[in-house]
């Protein structure tokens, strides 16, 4: 299949027709990436009237803003919410907050927590922040 732009820097795309829809990955990427890139995928098929073709190239997010890197684009934002949601569910995080005393500025608390749900440290703290509990957001 043809993508438009350097195969390298694609995270991952959704492609679409009255036959079928397929989404695409970049093998290169870690595990946790490729899962976070195929929910956001399907937060686009799921929510989202595109062309044909929709390319991904990173999920950066400015912390300070929740913007997405894309500038204000509504529909990456929403397709990044819907892969936080169906990657850590808020039943499953709260069972899992209220289950054990985390202490979540701890980053290696918050690195358990996060393999536990194969997303990335960072995905974690930004979710648990968006669900109203007050973290560092670690880095590195
Ligand atoms: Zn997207």
């Amino acid at each position: 299949m043809l993508v438009p732009g350097n195969d390298e820097d694609i995270d991952g795309f959704l492609y679409r027709d009255e036959d079928e829809v397929v989404i695409g990955v970049n093998r290169d990427r870690a595990t946790v990436r490729r899962r976070f890139t195929i929910a956001h995928e399907l937060g686009h098929l799921r929510l989202h009237e595109q062309g044909q073709v929709h390319v991904d190239r990173g999920f950066r997010v400015r912390l300070r803003s929740g913007v997405s890197s894309e500038g204000t684009d509504w529909d990456e934002m929403e397709a990044n919410r819907f892969a936080a949601e169906l990657l850590m569910p808020i039943d499953f995080l709260r069972d899992d907050l209220k289950r054990q005393e985390f202490d979540l500025a701890d980053d290696s608390e918050l690195r358990v927590l996060a393999r536990r749900y194969g997303v990335s440290t960072q995905a974690l703290a930004i979710r648990l922040n968006g669900l109203g509990y007050s973290i560092e957001v670690v880095t590195g």
